[in-house]
Order: C-alpha cells, then sequence, then structure tokens
C-alpha cells in the first residue's frame, strides 16, 4: 500500500480542514484523494469500496471515463454561457432531459439539489397562485430556507428559524394525515418516493397514488423530490416511475452531473408556463455541468444502469438481510439505496466498516445507507456482504 500523500502533508492539510473549514461537518477520519469506479484510495494508499459515493452522487461510479472526456472536451471550449443566450452542450441536455419522461417536457437547470426544490416550490406557488406547500414528515428536501422549510428535521430547522411561512407536515405513508392539511390554499405537495436522509423509508404505492389524487382534486401540484432516488439508483431512471405516478414537478440533482454540480426541475403541464426574469441562476446550465450530465445519461443508457441496480440491488437486500439475521431490526431499500436499520447507533457500524474497507453513511441516529455507484460488479457486491457479515457477526 503506496501512501498518496506523505503522513506529514497528510496531517497538515487535516489541520488546515480544521482550522479554515466553517466547520458544519461532523469529520471522519478518512481523506479521500482519488477514485475510479465503485473505489476510493484515502492518503494512506488504502481502497475503499465507496456505498458513500458523495452522498449517492458517484451513479456512474468515480471518474467515469466518458464524464472525464466530456468535461475535457468542454473546458476546451467554453465554461459559462448564461441563461441568456442559447448554447449548443445546453440545448442538447435540455433536449435529452425533456424527453426522458412524456409529459414532462420543460426543464429548469440549478446547481444543487436544494436549489431544484427552491426553484419547484417558487414555480408552484406561482402556477396556483396559492401559498402553501404540504410536506412529509422525516422528509429531508435540503438546507436553503424554502426547502428546509419542507425539511422535517428540528435539529436542522431550529437554529434558522424563522423559516419560510406556510409549510405543513403530515406523517409518511399516511394518506389520511394529509387530507385535512390539502386545501384551497395548497400550492404542492412534496414528497420522496424512498426518504433517503429519514432513514430509507420506501413509500407506498397506495399512499404515493392518493397524494397524486388528493393534489387533483384539490387543485394543487404534486413535486417529487427524486433527487437521492433519481438517476437509476432504485431501478427504474426515477423512482416515480416504478408505481406510473405522474408528477407535475420533479426535482433530480446529486449524480446527473457524475461529480458536478448540478441540479433539475423537471416541469409538467399542469406547471403554469414560466416568463422571463421570474426566476433564474448565473451558473445553472452552464455547457460544463451540461457536458458532464448528458455524459451521464449516455453512460445510464450503454452500460443499463437502471436495470443493473434493481438486480444488484436485489441481491443486496436478500444478502444483508441474510448474514444479520435478527441482529438487526429491518433491511429496506429499493435498487442500490438500501438502509439497515440497526439496535444500536450507526457510527460504530459505519467505523467498523471502514475497517473491512467498506464506506457508508448513517441516515438518522440508527440506520446504515449503503448508496454505492450502479456500475458496481457482484465482486464488489459480495465484498460489502462479507463487510458487513464481518461487522454484524
Ligand atoms: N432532497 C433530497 C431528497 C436529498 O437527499 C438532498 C440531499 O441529500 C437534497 C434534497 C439536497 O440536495 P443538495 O445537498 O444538493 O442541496
Amino acid at each position: 500500500m503506496e501512501p498518496l500523500l506523505s503522513p506529514a502533508e497528510r496531517d497538515a492539510l487535516v489541520q488546515a480542514e480544521a482550522r479554515h473549514a466553517a466547520g458544519v461537518y461532523a469529520k471522519r477520519d478518512l481523506m479521500l484523494v482519488r477514485g475510479r469506479g465503485a473505489r476510493v484510495w484515502d492518503a494512506r494508499g488504502r481502497e475503499y469500496l465507496d456505498c458513500v459515493g458523495g452522498h449517492g452522487v458517484a451513479v456512474v461510479g468515480h471518474n467515469h471515463p466518458a464524464v472525464v472526456a466530456a468535461l475535457r472536451a468542454q473546458a476546451e471550449r467554453l465554461l459559462i454561457c448564461p441563461g441568456s443566450f442559447y448554447n449548443d452542450t445546453r440545448a442538447h441536455l435540455l433536449q435529452r432531459l425533456g424527453t426522458l419522461v412524456p409529459g414532462l417536457e420543460r426543464v429548469f437547470l440549478a446547481n444543487s439539489g436544494t436549489e431544484a426544490v427552491e426553484a419547484a416550490i417558487k414555480f408552484a406557488r406561482y402556477s396556483t397562485g396559492r401559498t402553501e406547500i404540504v410536506a412529509a414528515m422525516r422528509g429531508f428536501h435540503g438546507r436553503t430556507l424554502g426547502a428546509l422549510s419542507a425539511t422535517w428535521k428540528k435539529a436542522y430547522r431550529q437554529p434558522f428559524e424563522p423559516l419560510v411561512p406556510g409549510f405543513k407536515h403530515a406523517a409518511f405513508n399516511k394518506l389520511a394525515a394529509w387530507e385535512p392539511l390539502v386545501g384551497d390554499n395548497t400550492a404542492a405537495l412534496l414528497v420522496e418516493v424512498v426518504q433517503g436522509e429519514g432513514g430509507v423509508h420506501p413509500a407506498t404505492a397506495e399512499f404515493l397514488h392518493g397524494l397524486q389524487r388528493l393534489a387533483r382534486e384539490r387543485g394543487a401540484l404534486l413535486i417529487v423530490d427524486e433527487i437521492q432516488t433519481g438517476m437509476g439508483r432504485t431501478g427504474r431512471l426515477f423512482a416515480f416511475q416504478h408505481y406510473d405516478l405522474e408528477p407535475d414537478l420533479v426535482t433530480v440533482a446529486k449524480g446527473l452531473g457524475g461529480g458536478v454540480p448540478i441540479g433539475a426541475v423537471l416541469l409538467g403541464p399542469r406547471v403554469r408556463p414560466l416568463k422571463p426574469g421570474l426566476h433564474g441562476s448565473t451558473f445553472g446550465g452552464n455547457p460544463l455541468a451540461a457536458a458532464a450530465a448528458l455524459a451521464v445519461l449516455q453512460v445510464l443508457e450503454d452500460e443499463d444502469l437502471p436495470a443493473r441496480a434493481a438486480a444488484l440491488g436485489a441481491y443486496l437486500r436478500e444478502e444483508l438481510a441474510r448474514v444479520s439475521g435478527d441482529r438487526v431490526r429491518a433491511v429496506r431499500g429499493l435498487g442500490l439505496m438500501l438502509g439497515i436499520e440497526v439496535r444500536r447507533k450507526a457510527a460504530p457500524y459505519l467505523q467498523a466498516l471502514a475497517q473491512h474497507g467498506v464506506l457508508a453513511l448513517p441516515a438518522g441516529l440508527n440506520v446504515v445507507r449503503f448508496l454505492p455507484p450502479l456500475t458496481l460488479s457482484q465482486a464488489e457486491a459480495e465484498r460489502i456482504v462479507a463487510a458487513w457479515a464481518a461487522v454484524v457477526g
């Protein structure tokens, strides 16, 4: 194992982050310096199977050659082009994104998940002339004030109150709890198909269809947040496609750029046409991110990655449950979005997994979450199972 940085250099850089970063992240004692496919290497040269994947970003794996080549070529040509001018690469991406799902033809391009959610909230309010948003308890939608207002967790919200008025929360998977909250002033219902940060909880088909019906009946829009579930992770390009839903707005980010920041909102026909000047973003739709996203979409198709996520996800879910026996509370998920609810805190399990060469992330206090690249091989999936068996055994 060759160190990629000298121990002295590594320590100095750890100190630099500790001293100068704003301090909003709880740190793990690992410095990641290189990645390829489903693997990353730390400064000491140790290899890990990466089921953190940049918090679910690395759907096509780290540094996919097609993404790297697209970025190189675009960087040589044009890095920035404002939305007020046409751009060839952006046009290709809009065309591609706008024809992924029949009915979701128009697209707003942003730079992150939270920005996509902000845009969706604004478009829903503008479209309906109403102000209220009903979101799910345990849901996570981002950290900017609008998206944070839709997010459930008190620890994220309370230090920043007052938040945006007009947000209500109802229990996930309990349609009856939503009915009294959706009225004449409800602009939109906002939901994740599988709650990610909230603990990897898949929605039921009845719940999702119930929300869609409720939205239609009461003149509100349905926003599906696919920021974590999208881009093939759950076994379909978008998780709502498992349920034949017809959302009015779909937010996407994370995996879309292959590691380059990008967010998008797909807009359905019930969203009122937007006017110039209504919303915007300096970097939204920049050619560099557009080139990366185009490459990601091509890789997803060429390598049939959603199908791979479905097959490997089913294998992993079954095997992780098998080796866990009754030592865990539950193994949940859809495709390659998996969560194991343990009986104690997740953190020691994550540390033990890292010692066995697998990086995973928490979802809340007691769920160990796996968000591996969809390019994972069968042998790599087996290594994940073996590592978990060693940790839980
Ligand atoms: N929505 C969901 C479902 C997410 O999982 C996340 C991030 O984890 C966000 C929104 C926020 O995305 P970002 O961190 O890119 O702002």
